[in-house]
């Protein structure tokens, strides 16, 4: 029976989530449209096989047709990359990271990473997080006048606290980073370099950011942000941790594949190796690049004063708004992103000063610079009138015209 009939409940939120996708804009930088050949292959009959081990050498019986799926999406990222080896069975970006750390590091050991409320994740050593529970996180800001990362002094806090591991790569950081600076501090202190490239790793595939690869010990990341795969995360890794990867990701921190999954992210793969994906890629800085353009003419200030990828974070305090108040208004409006604390925020975490916007999702519709224009007028309206109730329902009317002419999912 189709969920339709069993469940009409589900079925019926599903199909207005649908239409809510498809009639708002949504700029939250962490998200995107996967293809239906994505969701096909997500929603198959994958999901019903235990897995445990790798291609070849499983724990279970009859994984004839599962260890193909398994090894032609290995071959794929590895193709995708331009990397030794890769693992496609961390369940989300948080696994992936958990498993980094089981590989390289012991309760206690002490790492770096970027500062949370700076564009670090949580991952990366919140006190209310594993990482910053069992390990020892000591973290490294931006600079507090340029807002972008200051090497020098990553290399002097490296030098006085000797972390075992140092992590880079960000969810709320506009610049592209150093990686060979990050290599160099690592070396100088003897630290494993761990890449979490959950956010632009579509940028990378796209070759629109420059590639960790050649400087990494350990890169994880999340295939649905960028990438436009399924919910999910995979790890890459040099010759000499291919082994300590896998053994990390299972038996080490996680159980049964996810092999429908698995499957989703071999069509993402795919996808991301046509020459349009590149295209995308391109398309997709260049109009993260209009909107901050517009939204800068209009009086809000640019963290870090410009951004390089596909995400921008705004300091809306020249606009005398928090980001609460602007998330919620432009919500109302039909406008999707999320407030976000900026570097030295006066705020609350709850409150926040920023608001942050992406444009991989907005593209994937086949939106442009025209488009991107458009959507930044719309924002201005929303940030300038905030409890214009009037003003956020002719927006939302407006975004639905615009949203009618970039269909998600085309039939
Ligand atoms: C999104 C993200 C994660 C976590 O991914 P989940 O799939 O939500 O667990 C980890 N690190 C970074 C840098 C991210 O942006």
């Amino acid at each position: 029976m189709s969920l339709k009939q069993t469940d009409s409940e589900i079925y019926g939120l599903i199909s207005s989530e649908l239409s809510y996708q498809q009639s708002t804009l949504r700029l939250i930088a962490s998200e995107n449209y996967a293809s239906k050949a994505v969701m096909e292959a997500t929603g198959s009959v994958l999901t019903n096989k235990y897995a445990e081990g790798y291609p070849g050498k499983r724990y279970y019986a009859g994984n004839r047709h599962i260890d193909q799926v398994e090894a032609i999406a290995i071959e794929r990222a590895k193709k995708l990359f331009g990397v030794y080896h890769a693992n496609v069975q961390p369940h989300s970006g948080a696994s992936a990271n958990f498993a980094a750390f089981y590989a390289f590091l012991q309760p206690g050991d002490k790492f770096m990473g970027l500062e949370l409320a700076q564009g670090g994740h949580l991952t990366h050593g919140s006190p209310v997080n594993y990482s910053g529970k069992w390990f020892k996180p000591v973290a490294y800001m931006v600079d507090r006048e340029t807002e972008a990362l200051d090497y020098n002094a990553i290399m002097k806090k490296a030098k006085e606290e000797q972390p075992k591991l140092i992590i880079c790569g960000y969810t709320a950081y506009p610049l592209i980073i150093d990686f060979k600076a990050f290599r160099e501090t690592c070396d100088a202190v003897g630290a494993v370099l761990m890449v979490d490239i959950s956010h632009f790793a579509g940028l990378v595939a796209g070759g629109a950011y420059p590639s960790p690869v050649p400087y990494a010990d350990i890169i994880t990341s999340t295939t649905h942000k960028t990438l436009r795969g399924p919910r999910g995360a995979m790890m890459m890794a040099p010759e000499r941790n291919a082994q300590i990867m896998d053994k990390a990701v299972f038996p080490g921190t996680q159980g049964g594949p996810l092999e429908n999954v698995i499957a989703g992210k071999a069509v993402c793969y795919h996808e991301a190796l046509q020459p349009e994906f590149k295209t995308y890629a391109g398309q997709v800085v260049k109009n993260a690049k209009v909107l901050a353009d517009e939204l800068v003419a209009s009086g809000v200030r640019l963290v870090a004063g410009k951004t390089e990828t596909h995400l921008i974070l705004v300091d809306l305090t020249p606009k005398g708004i928090t980001g609460k108040e602007a998330q919620v208004a432009l919500e109302e409006a039909g406008i999707i992103a999320n407030r976000n604390m900026i570097p030295f925020d006066k705020q609350k975490p709850f409150v926040t000063s920023g608001m942050r916007f992406g444009s991989a999702a907005l593209t994937t519709r086949g939106m442009k610079e025209g488009e991107m224009k458009h959507t930044a007028s719309l924002i201005v309206k929303v940030l300038e009138n905030p409890n214009d109730s009037e003003l956020k329902l002719k927006v939302r009317k407006d975004v639905e015209e615009l949203c009618a002419g970039f269909p998600i999912y085309k039939n």
